[in-house]
């Protein structure tokens, strides 16, 4: 009888946190195997503004080939409220658009060609440590791991199992979000991430591949149950009454039927290791979408996860090391940032918050460069 593969690291969600982790993992020569509940390639509700501090690392460490991709370049913001301010700002480092439907499948297309064991439609239903093993169990069966990665984005069966602080609080200011997305087209600016402000909420419009653009936004549950849980209703009697999202929504052209929609969206503090899982990506904490660093922020953490898996695999700490070290780089790293986060969305959303805010950002262009300073990281 054949031996069981016990593999170096399990990683648990194929997005981007899970998938980058497990690239680099499989560059360095160790045995990764990667379960995804869903398919590729498959939309995510998410803005697909990237900033610009994660091209190097796409690039030259994970290997996409994004300079090949005809890419959107972004260099300006513009920010809109209710009551028909605005304001316009240079965007320092700047970002690019690229759709999650052309990302996501295209990094685990290289993760396959790098060796590592991809399952989707492939949903993980427990983890147990025991013997200093990790014991996966899935959909397909239960495979065995040395080390294992938490990936699994915002909110996951396994949280419950865990039963993580963030579940239990009640509704408060940092919980019970929705977001919604489409894919549109329409005469829209190319170079510029644009913020539309409205009652509890904000929308994202900025452009991605194939001369298409994201149309995506956060708001409260509330709102969405104020009006007899309809997006349709919601968006013509809340979006609508800033002008300037009433004109987007009514020159779109949707390239979809119905929007992609998702409930429970939550920027509560979370463990970055739990039960000896090191947490990638959302799954460890997750910013405001406002900020457009989510995705930077999920593949840097990717990054350091795969360092200090590495040193554990090649004898250098112990796991309780591995642990302290993991969760003392992501504090350094992401704390400030998400932090920060969390506080500008208070001023989001709230009319007359939103009207002073974007008073202060056109007065003092300074204020405006410290904030977006402060919610981005560099190059890594
Ligand atoms: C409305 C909105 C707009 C946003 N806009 C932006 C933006 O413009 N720019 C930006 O940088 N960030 C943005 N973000 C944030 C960004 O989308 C996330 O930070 C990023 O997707 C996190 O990646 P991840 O790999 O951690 O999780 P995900 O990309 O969510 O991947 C997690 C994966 O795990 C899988 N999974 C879950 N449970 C299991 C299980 N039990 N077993 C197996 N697989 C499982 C899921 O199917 C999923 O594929 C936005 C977020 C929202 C909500």
């Amino acid at each position: 009888m054949s031996e069981k593969t016990i593999y170096d690291a399990a990683v648990i969600g194929g997005g981007l946190a899970g998938l980058s982790c497990a690239i680099l993992l499989a560059k360095k020569g160790y045995k990764v195997v990667l379960f995804e509940k869903g398919t590729y390639p498959a939309h995510k509700v998410c803005g697909e503004y990237i900033s610009m501090e994660s091209w190097n690392f796409l690039t030259e460490e994970l290997g996409v080939s994004l300079a090949t991709m005809h890419l959107p370049f972004i260099n300006r913001i513009l920010v809109t409220s209710a009551k028909s301010k605005n304001v316009k700002a240079h965007l320092p480092l700047g970002g690019f658009g690229i759709s999650r439907f052309t990302l996501d499948y295209d990094l685990k297309k290289i993760a396959e060609k790098n060796g590592v064991m991809v399952f989707n439609n492939c949903k993980v239903e427990n983890v147990d440590f025991l013997n200093n093993i990790f014991s996966i169990k899935t959909e397909k069966g239960i495979f065995e791991s040395n080390t294992c990665c938490g990936s699994y984005g915002k909110r996951s069966n396994l949280d419950a199992k865990w039963k993580r602080s963030f579940l239990t609080e009640n509704n408060t200011r940092l919980n019970n979000y929705i977001g919604v997305k489409y894919h549109v087209t329409g005469p829209f600016t190319a170079d510029e991430v644009a913020l539309h402000n409205f009652k509890d909420g904000y929308c994202g419009l900025s452009k991605i591949e194939d001369e298409k653009y994201c149309l995506c936004y956060l708001t409260k549950a509330s709102n969405l149950k104020n009006n007899n849980n309809s997006i349709e209703q919601m968006e013509e009697t809340v979006l609508y009454k800033n002008l300037a999202l009433k004109n987007i929504f009514l020159t779109a052209e949707k390239l979809y039927e119905k929007p992609l929609v998702i409930s429970q969206v939550s920027f509560s503090n979370k463990t970055r290791v739990q039960d000896h899982v090191l947490m990638l990506g959302d799954a460890a904490g997750m910013i405001t979408p406002l900020c457009g660093n989510g995705m930077s922020i999920a593949l840097h953490t990717a990054k350091l996860a795969a360092g200090h898996i590495s040193s554990y695999l090649q004898q250098n700490i112990s796991r309780a090391v591995l642990e302290n070290n993991y969760s003392k780089d992501w504090k350094k790293n992401f704390g400030k940032r998400i932090k920060m986060g969390r506080f500008i969305q208070r001023f989001f959303g709230k009319e007359s918050f939103t009207n002073i805010f974007l008073i202060v950002m056109k007065v003092w262009p300074a204020f405006t460069k410290k904030i977006i300073r402060l919610t981005h990281g560099n190059p890594f």
